[in-house]
């Protein structure tokens, strides 16, 4: 374990005393231990390298078709409240030379979200990095997600689904390529 790790155990250790919890009672010896664990996971896409991410990724490919992935599930954390927000994400973007394997695709997307986030920056640090990775004619990202800290605290809104999207290039300035990424990603589910 490194150092990083047993300081984030302590301080998790001294939380549960400062919640009025006794850390040392049975349930709870370990727990520490398991939420550093835990937070070194969903925060580990600080770690990566995003650049050497995408130098493997991409591929010349002369295509003109639109390519979408969509229903990529996700699951990130607020960075307000340290609370989790999830759901899908949807990617589309019309190749201008260049393609991003498809599982990388999906890499990306866990990447960004294995952060403190805002669900809005997350959505264009996505189209952003597909934009600058393989200079696409356009990109569209659309995310709905559903947030815990509004769900099981505040407003508590069940079943309230924030949805953001990032179109850039021809996703932005052309209706009728906006449109199809719009009709593709809603299409009935196989
Ligand atoms: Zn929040």
């Amino acid at each position: 374990m490194d150092a990083r790790s047993d300081k984030i155990e302590a301080l998790i250790r001294q939380l549960l005393v400062e919640l009025g919890e006794d850390p040392q009672r049975e349930g709870l010896g370990r727990s520490p231990r398991r939420v550093a664990d835990s937070l070194a996971f969903l925060t580990s896409g600080y770690n990566v390298d995003i650049e050497a991410l995408i130098n493997g990724a991409c591929f010349t490919q002369e295509t003109t078709s639109m390519v979408i992935l969509r229903d990529i599930e996700f699951y990130s954390l607020c960075e307000h409240h340290l609370l989790p927000f999830f759901g899908r994400c949807h990617i589309g973007y019309l190749p201008g030379g260049r393609v991003f394997g498809v599982s990388k695709l999906a890499r990306l997307v866990d990447v960004f979200a294995r952060r403190l986030q805002l669900q809005e920056r997350l959505t264009e640090q996505i189209s952003h990095a597909i934009m600058d990775a393989i200079d696409p004619v356009g990109v569209g990202v659309l995310i709905e997600a559903q947030h815990l800290c509004m769900m099981m605290r505040g407003i508590q809104k069940q079943s309230a689904v924030m949805t953001t999207s990032s179109l850039l290039g021809s996703f932005r300035d052309n209706a009728t390529t906006r449109q199809e990424f719009l009709t593709l990603i809603n299409r009935p589910r196989p």
